[in-house]
């Protein structure tokens, strides 16, 4: 049987944090789905489409990745893609509390989801996407944290 994985999120935009959570992902799995969550309740700074532009962009070379997009429960997706991981990435102990909770929620509601967590690398615990938006929101330049082939776009599509 396939192993195959979702990393849900915002990707808003997506950034070197995440770029390293998912190349580090990838060889884990047989295919890891990048799912952008789309709910209403949460207005996102870029464009569905830009931001799926942007996944899609980065790992064009890369047969193992696949990138979707979702409404509605995280576990509802991964049934319906035959998904039987989750990924996520820990920066700081607060995100470890939170996605505790929701890994054991998933886990509690679907027996056969497991989440897996990634520990981020030092020097990419600090970045956010909510940081870039700020930066990006008071002219500042973001370059840095997003990855070199989208951060001129991502600047460009505020
Ligand atoms: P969400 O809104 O669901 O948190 P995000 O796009 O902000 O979506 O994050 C998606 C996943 O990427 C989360 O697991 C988050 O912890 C992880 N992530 C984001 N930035 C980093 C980073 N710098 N290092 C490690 N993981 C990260």
């Amino acid at each position: 049987m396939s192993k195959i994985a979702v990393f849900p999120g915002s990707f808003d935009p997506v950034t070197i944090g995440h770029l390293e959570i998912i190349l580090r992902a990838v060889p884990l799995f047989d295919k890891l789905i990048l799912a952008i969550g789309h709910n209403s309740s949460k207005k996102a700074l870029f464009s569905l489409n830009k931001r799926q532009e942007w996944l899609e962009q980065l790992f064009s070379n890369n047969p193992n990745v696949e990138v979707q997009h979702y409404k509605g429960l995280t576990m509802d997706f991964c049934k319906l893609q035959g998904a039987g991981y989750i990924v996520r990435g820990l920066r700081t102990a607060a995100d470890f509390s939170y996605e505790r909770t929701i890994a054991q929620l998933n886990r509690e509601m679907d027996e056969g989801l497991d989440t897996i967590f990634l520990t981020s690398s030092p020097q990419y615990a600090h970045i956010s996407s909510t940081v870039v938006r700020e930066i990006l929101l008071n002219n500042g330049d973001a370059s840095k944290f997003l990855p070199e082939s989208i951060a001129a776009d991502v600047a460009k599509s505020l």
